[in-house]
């Protein structure tokens, strides 16, 4: 899935005003240090503060993930995971660590089992 409809058009409201900028610049402390830590610099400017480049943090969210579920890892650590683990969520985030803005960028899905393309409810019932 792709949010760069729904990015444009919050982007839209905070230059006419309708959207202040504090409501879409409120990334998490826990969010900013995941960006210092586990997040990949990209060459896009931040479209608010356009003063640094924005990071891309991958979450990850799954049943078969266990304790891992809800941590950030590098796209590295993502495939090494999609060859341990059936089927995992990854939430593509952007964040810019100087105006806080964060948005997400896509969610997709992970994991040696999608590759079959096997229904999701058959993929559930074969675990
Ligand atoms: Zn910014």
């Amino acid at each position: 899935m792709d949010y760069a409809l729904q990015r444009r058009a919050l982007l839209a409201e905070v230059r006419s005003g309708r959207t202040g900028v504090g409501e879409v610049c409120d990334a998490s402390p826990y969010l900013l240090r995941a960006a210092k830590f586990h997040g990949v610099p990209t060459d896009t400017d931040c479209p608010v503060c356009r003063k640094e480049s924005l990071i891309h943090v991958f979450w990850v969210y799954g049943d078969e993930i266990k304790h891992m579920a809800g941590s950030a890892r590098l796209p590295r650590e993502l495939e090494t995971m999609a060859q341990t683990f059936g089927e995992f969520d990854v939430y593509q985030t952007e964040v810019c660590r100087t105006c806080t803005w964060n948005h997400l960028v896509a969610s997709f899905v992970m994991g040696h089992k999608g590759a079959q393309a096997a229904p999701r409810t058959r993929r559930r019932a074969a675990k």
